[in-house]
């Protein structure tokens, strides 16, 4: 059972301590009441693989929404078996045939609506009873993410992890080649940042990674990371 943590403390140390030791901080603090999340993405091999060595049964959650590119679910597959992940995958409470019909293609008319279905609702259940949850989140991802912690608490007493807050994308790139990991397929036509199929485009030279996901619109986060109210003395 954890104390109190000093979060103030604790993210002034982490500023000086790699990933992979925030990591194991958090696996032998939380556990067994732990998990991390992937989007099964261009670079989610490198927290995929740091989260596995530290808790080789890690739950590694997936938000499967029914509208990933084909490629996508097949990475998934791939890293699963190759890394030997303990993936879980998460659906909307309504059947994909209900969906279909009683919304139709909501991610065109209401896409918050159809996040909130297919992605934080879910989260939000599989979340329940968990101490800590990893993240992927990097400070230089977007606007929004700036300012980031290593380890926010939240009112529902969970605790987020982001250990790679401070990591660019060339950190990902050189973890990946260091260890001879896999990128999502779709990198290679100009997919940097990819979540589902209908509301993710290639980007065009010299935009932002996630630039690309709900572009044309003023969206740019799909709310498994908003939803949350952080404590008070969590910045
Ligand atoms: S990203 Fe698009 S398709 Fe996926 S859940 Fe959100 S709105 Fe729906």
């Amino acid at each position: 059972m954890n104390k109190k943590l000093d979060l103030e403390k604790l993210n002034r140390e982490f500023e000086n301590k790699t990933p992979q030791e925030i990591i194991v901080w958090a696996v032998k603090e939380f556990s067994p009441e732990i998990a991390t999340t992937s989007s099964f993405g261009t670079t989610s091999a490198v927290l995929l693989h740091m989260a596995a060595q530290a808790k080789p049964d890690i739950r590694v959650l997936f938000l499967e929404t029914g509208f990933h590119f084909p490629e996508t679910l097949k990475f998934r597959d791939e890293l699963a078996a190759r890394l030997k992940l303990n993936v879980v995958n998460l659906k909307s409470v309504l059947l994909r045939e209900e969906f279909k019909s009683t919304y139709g293609n909501l991610y065109e008319k209401n896409p918050d609506k159809c996040c909130f279905l297919n992605k934080v609702e879910p989260l939000k259940i599989a979340l329940t009873g968990l101490k800590a949850w990893i993240t992927a989140v990097r400070r230089g991802q977007t606007e929004n993410r700036k300012n980031v912690q290593f380890v926010e608490e939240y009112e529902d007493g969970l605790y987020k992890i982001n250990p790679l807050a401070t990591w660019t994308s060339g950190h990902m790139w050189d973890y990946l080649k260091t260890h001879n990991l896999p990128h999502h397929p779709l990198f290679e036509e100009g997919y940097t940042s990819i979540g589902c199929a209908p509301c993710t485009h290639a980007i065009r030279s010299g935009e932002d990674e996630r630039a690309g996901r709900w572009s044309g619109s003023e969206k740019t986060e799909c709310g498994i990371h908003t939803f949350m109210k952080k404590k008070q003395n969590s910045k």
